[in-house]
């Protein structure tokens, strides 16, 4: 499991977290026993306010051992900024939507400035997680073709990508779209380890988990409360719920290695500083008493 809260989930909040908050939130996430954190990005402080203190955060968060931290960079810059904050791995977006594509460009540019800035991550020794957004649908293009998705991903990885995640950005994905998308891209690619990354708009988010589940797939984005969302997309709700993830894989019996009552916790502290109730729906309601007794 690797939670995206701290970065994906706090970007779109009214409220902006004190650093000292985000590092106590995400130490409290470390204590929980994620193997892996989305903690900041290095972004422009114009586009992104409340990424503005990415490189404070970093060095004064307790970095605990057996946690990977990494951080969202959009650019060679970005990446740059991450080795000098002595972040391990970055991720890097690519959407698949050709309705991303800036004015005058081509997916294509698009394409070369990610795998420019895989060559330079990886050259510096750092992981990377190519992330191609969007892949199961776009709130605007409709359709995405999977061609284009596998093509994406082939050159993510022939450009040293050391994970391959399919984010479904604005919760366009069904399980049987998921299924067919996983077992292809394992098939692909069964060198790059493959992580989805969905989001809960429509309410499929988790049966979308099982359906890459059972298709093979082990590695799965998840925030806290079920917060986040993207600023650029219309009707992009929240992330899937790491809690309601987490007890679902209690009831599968399927191990994650995180401790579900330390994600309450931060829930909880997530719930007070944001002034706000949040999606999440093992939070508001609590475990089953059924699951708990098993
Ligand atoms: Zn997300």
């Amino acid at each position: 499991m690797r939670e995206v809260s701290p970065r994906d989930g706090l970007q779109v909040e009214a409220i902006h977290l004190s650093t000292a908050d985000k590092v106590a939130f995400i130490d409290l996430l470390s204590s929980a026993g994620f193997p892996q954190i989305n903690a900041v990005s290095f972004v422009s402080p114009k586009a992104m306010p409340h990424m503005a203190d990415a490189a404070e955060i970093m060095s004064a968060i307790h970095r605990r051992a057996g946690v990977v931290y990494d951080a969202t960079t959009p650019n060679r810059l970005g990446v740059q900024r991450a080795l000098e904050s002595g972040v391990p791995v970055v991720s890097i977006f690519v959407s698949a939507s050709l309705s991303d594509v800036r004015p005058g460009a081509t997916q294509d540019d698009a394409l070369v400035a990610a795998t420019d800035a895989i060559t330079q991550a990886r050259e510096s020794g750092l992981g990377v997680i190519a992330v191609v957004a969007k892949a199961f649908g776009c709130s605007i293009e409709g359709e995405i073709p999977p061609t284009r998705v596998r093509d994406m991903a082939r050159r993510l990885a022939a450009a040293g990508a050391t994970e391959i995640c399919l984010g479904d950005t604005s919760g366009e994905a069904g399980p049987r779209q998921v299924g067919r998308m996983v077992g292809d891209m394992l098939d692909l690619f069964p060198q790059t380890p493959l992580s989805l990354h969905f989001h809960d708009t429509r309410g499929l988010g988790l049966s979308n988990v099982l359906a890459a589940m059972d298709a093979g797939a082990s590695r799965f984005d998840a925030a806290v409360g079920g917060i986040g969302g993207s600023p650029q997309t219309r009707n992009s709700t929240g992330n899937i719920s790491t809690e309601d993830l987490l007890h679902m894989c209690e009831d599968l019996g399927v191990d994650t290695g995180v401790n579900l009552d330390v994600v309450l916790e931060a829930y909880r502290f997530l719930e007070e500083k944001l002034a706000h109730p949040l999606p999440g729906r093992l939070g508001k309601f609590g475990r089953s008493r059924k699951a708990h007794l098993q």
